[in-house]
């Protein structure tokens, strides 16, 4: 069976330490879209660990974790991480890498870097990751697929129609030095030589696990507010971040995705720049960014402070719907013990109108938040192993937030670790 871990919101809800959980049971974990732009905090008997390309399934050792053709795979970045995991005893886990899987080259970061310069003030907060230089190129239809590494005469002659248009800009929009086609045939001659042992044709290879009645984990990276089509474009990723997507970004029919496990945070936080309806600011938001997470709210990947805010029921409300969602893991709900009373968003005011349901981002602008306050439970709630046991305002604050958001909680994570989660039946389910 194939199953899909996305996020909601805009990213860290906690899909680390959900799909961590849940390949346990995985023969397969595969991430599907997205690079090293974001990343996943894993806590287990191993350690702590940041993942930002490799999948969650390396801790497990009959897991075979696989890169899709979705996604924008950094090579070097891919193995030193994998160097990382192992060095830290981790067992060597199986990797697969899709022989359609496109390369990030050393140009689209330099790309990337360069552009947020030249924006300046107007930035979009890029991680510098090459991503959005790496996805425009894929859809020009001048990037460069791991397969190609394996034919340098036609590799060579790739690389010399696509550098007369990098030229031009690199000269005359950045002041930047010129493509070097030898040093880049040398760079790939090096990740040819990394990837050669894990090359795969992935859709077929999981069109027969499928088959063989395998279960398959497809990986997720950011959120539904993240996706360039449904999100809060242009401050989006630049791949679909949405579980349909993961069809496409692995090469499997769209019908074999049976559930979709929708990540959803128990309050709000968001990287990068955007509309942030129920954003919070000061000392409220401080003490909320210290606890939150395991170890506060900072970048996985930049180490920046993450913009907080309370749970949003609309913004939850459109993530979950967008994701197809067949259950909902409501995470970090320890981080809000803290409080003796804690506010939800549960409408957007629009030109003096509420609404419930997400807009576009123009109205997204100058949607202002409609809240509602809900009595905390003041205790630590780590620990608890059945939903009975947790508070009574804590379950009537899930009861609340699934009621507006209209989706089935059926998993409560209340600690960073793969054990601090509680299964629940709901009464949507
Ligand atoms: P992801 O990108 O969605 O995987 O999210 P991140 O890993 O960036 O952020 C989630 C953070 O919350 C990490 O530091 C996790 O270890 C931590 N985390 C996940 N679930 C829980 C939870 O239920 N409680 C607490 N306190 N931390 C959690």
């Amino acid at each position: 069976m194939v199953k899909a871990i996305v996020g909601a919101n805009w990213g860290d809800e906690g899909k680390g330490k959900m799909t961590d959980m849940l390949a346990c049971n995985a023969d397969i974990v595969i991430r599907f879209q997205g690079g090293a732009n974001a990343g996943h905090t894993i806590v287990n008997d191993y350690g702590k660990f940041a993942l930002h390309t490799l999948p969650s399934g390396v801790f497990n050792s009959n897991t075979t974790n696989i890169i899709g053709n979705g996604v924008a795979l950094n090579i070097p970045v891919f193995f030193n991480e994998l160097k990382e995991v192992v060095s830290r005893d981790v067992p060597m886990p199986k990797i697969l890498i899709s022989d359609r899987c496109q390369i990030v080259m050393p140009y689209h970061i330099a790309f990337d870097e360069y552009e947020e310069e030249r924006l300046g003030k107007s930035s979009f907060g890029s991680t510098k990751s090459g991503i959005a230089p790496f996805y425009s190129d894929k859809y020009a239809k001048i990037g460069i697929q791991v397969q190609e590494l394996f034919d340098e005469k036609s590799l060579r002659e790739h690389l010399e129609r696509i550098a007369p248009q990098k030229n031009v800009i690199l000269e005359h929009l950045y002041h930047k030095p010129a493509l070097d086609i030898d040093a880049l045939m040398e760079t790939l001659k090096e990740y040819k030589e990394m990837v050669e042992p894990y090359v795969c044709d992935v859709s077929l290879y999981l069109d027969n696990a499928i088959k063989e009645g395998k279960e398959i984990l497809l990986e997720g990276q950011l959120g539904t507010l993240k996706d360039p089509d449904h999100g809060i474009y242009p401050m989006v990723t630049s791949s679909s971040t949405l579980a349909s997507y993961g069809a496409i970004g692995t090469g499997i029919p769209p019908y074999e995705i049976k559930q979709i496990v929708t990540v959803c945070k128990a309050y709000s936080s968001a990287v990068g720049a955007g509309a942030f309806v129920s954003e919070i600011f000061g000392e409220e938001a401080d003490e909320l960014r210290r606890r939150g997470g395991d170890g506060g709210e900072y970048g996985a990947t930049t180490g920046r402070p993450r913009r907080m805010g309370w749970f949003d029921c609309v913004a939850s409300k459109y993530g979950c719907r967008l994701q197809g969602t067949t259950d909902v893991a409501f995470t970090v709900l320890d981080v809000l013990g803290y409080l003796e009373k804690i506010p939800v968003c549960v409408g957007y005011e629009i030109d003096g109108e509420v609404t419930t349901d997400f807009p576009t981002t123009v109205k997204l602008e100058k949607a202002k938040p409609v809240l509602k306050v809900l009595d905390g439970w003041m205790c630590d709630i780590r620990g608890i192993k059945t939903y009975e046991e947790l508070p009574e305002n804590c379950r009537k604050y899930i009861e609340f937030c699934e009621e507006q958001i209209g989706y089935p909680i059926t998993y409560v994570s209340n600690g960073p670790k793969r054990e601090d989660i509680i299964k629940r039946k709901s009464a949507l389910k």
